[in-house]
């Protein structure tokens, strides 16, 4: 479905409403008693305001229909005063779901009393919740099923009373990118195995103009990365392997390269170390690291990004059978290093320590991965915010400040050289991780590190990658989180320039 979405300057007086399905009406907490700068019904809202009680409309919104001719449906919400990006997505998104739950295809938006600093962020998340719920995602019901609702053509968004137009490109080209990111993380593991997830690149490489490179088992191999191939060996089909795509901006240039890479397991069942049944459920979204790192190079991309951009994704699956690798294998990664196998189900570090050593051989200005890596990073966020690891001090603020405004929340964890000594081997360089609850996404990250080199390198291990009932504006469970918070780490805090001065 199309969305369209106009901003006029001209504020919504009762003719222009009569038109529209719905309102969605937000209400500066300074002005709550003033006069709502004209806007039609001001007296009959406030009352059911205070029919409704001294919270009403601040921690969700009321939702009421004018006594209208047409009857308007109105979401109204009081807007704090200092609202963090997070919590202002969070409160659209109730708007939106209420609004598109009432079936509103023509959806007014008004905010008498805001000026327009303040108006730009509620029309920017706005915009974002409306894109996200309107995102098509996987869907295998057929159409006798009864909860499978059609949806109509047009979504029309129309903000009222807006001073200053903002510009929403770079909005919909996150949209673009999450939306892109979420769909390949909810399709089913028979439909997204490495095989088929690679045609879907392919295909995407074709038209967003990506030159693309696979390296197959047998390259993998001629480039000795036997960590990856020692998940790899487990599948029956030999359709494993690491994809490097790039982009080069139009005009060119000497700008530093960013490089982003994505674990893209595409079943995980923990192998030899095998999952039991509650462990297993949903571990097709192993790959959504992947997928980010996919989004995050589409919406660059549709930015015309001023900079050359590789992508590197290693896919495969973590498999049982007799040729699968064994806790106590030893195995040679490309970059000479040995690795003592601890743990089957701690795959992701396996497939990204080849994936980052041929990566960082380019000599990139800074390295992202994305992975959803570890339990123990879930553990000590939860699933609200995403876990980020750094070998540069000064990037720690930066990532705690690109999720602040983004609104895909990631803080950071230590990094400290000392946690080496759990991942001691006797026999090996470096274990592949414990037995031990100890804090394996900070091991895991020391682990990856050994594959890095000095490259500037930042690891988000996606604890938000799925959050029960969606996150911030995201509808779905499945978050595809990642691609806001990238765009504004590289776009609005410019962390590649920050590091080459
Ligand atoms: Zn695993």
């Amino acid at each position: 479905m199309t969305v369209r979405i106009t901003q006029q300057a001209a504020p919504l007086k009762s003719a222009a409403l009569e038109r529209l399905d719905s309102v969605m009406l937000f209400i500066p907490e300074k002005k709550l008693a003033g006069d709502w700068s004209g806007f039609p019904a001001t007296q009959v809202l406030k009352n059911r305001l205070t029919r409704a009680g001294e919270r009403a409309a601040h921690d969700k919104p009321l939702v009421t229909d004018l006594p209208n001719r047409a009857g308007t449906r109105v979401s109204l919400s009081v807007l704090p005063q200092h609202a963090s990006g997070f919590a202002l997505l969070d409160l659209v998104r109730q708007h939106v779901q209420q609004q598109l739950a009432f079936g509103a295809c023509h959806i007014g938006v008004a905010a008498p009393g805001l000026v327009a600093a303040e108006f730009e962020p509620l029309i920017e998340a706005l915009t974002a919740a409306i894109l996200a719920a309107n995102a098509q995602m996987p869907d295998y019901r057929s159409a006798k099923s009864s909860r499978k609702k059609p949806s109509p053509r047009t979504l029309q968004l129309q903000f009222f009373g807006v001073t200053r137009q903002v510009d929403l490109a770079r909005t919909r080209a996150e949209a673009e990118g999450n939306a892109l990111a979420r769909t390949l993380t909810i399709t089913p593991p028979n439909e997204l195995t490495p095989a088929l997830y690679r045609r879907r690149i392919a295909a995407l490489a074709r038209e967003h103009g990506w030159r693309m490179r696979f390296l197959d088992s047998r390259a993998l191999k001629r480039k000795h990365a036997g960590a990856f191939l020692a998940v790899a060996q487990g599948s029956a089909s030999d359709d494993a392997g690491i994809i490097e795509l790039s982009y080069q901006p139009a005009k060119r240039t000497r700008a530093p390269a960013l490089c982003l890479v994505g674990k893209g397991i595409c079943f995980d069942t923990g192998g030899v170390n095998v999952k039991p049944a509650r462990y297993m459920q949903g571990m097709h979204e192993d790959m959504e690291g992947s997928a980010v790192a996919l989004g995050t190079l589409l919406a660059l991309t549709r930015l015309r990004a001023p900079f050359p951009i590789k992508c590197w994704l290693a896919l495969a699956q973590n498999h049982i059978g007799p040729r699968a690798y064994k806790p106590t294998d030893v195995v040679t990664a490309s970059n000479g290093t040995t690795i003592e196998v601890v743990h089957t189900d701690a795959e992701g570090r396996m497939v990204l320590a080849d994936t980052l050593a041929l990566a960082s051989r380019e000599e990139p200005a800074l390295i992202i991965d994305y992975a959803t890596l570890t339990g123990s990073c879930v553990a000590a966020l939860g699933t609200a915010y995403s876990g980020a690891i750094t070998n540069r001090d000064a990037l720690r603020e930066e990532i705690i400040a690109a999720g602040r405004a983004s609104g895909e929340r990631v803080w950071p964890f230590p990094f400290d050289p000392d946690y080496d000594k759990a991942l001691e081997s006797r026999i090996a360089d470096i274990k592949q991780c414990t037995l031990d609850s100890e804090a394996d996404h900070i091991l895991a990250a020391r682990f990856l590190s050994r594959f890095v080199g000095e490259t500037p390198w930042v690891h988000i291990d996606l604890s938000a990658g799925n959050h029960k009932g969606g996150l911030a504006h995201i509808p779905t469970d499945v978050t595809g989180f990642g691609v806001r918070f990238t765009l504004n780490l590289l776009l609005d805090r410019k962390v590649m320039d920050k590091l080459a001065a």
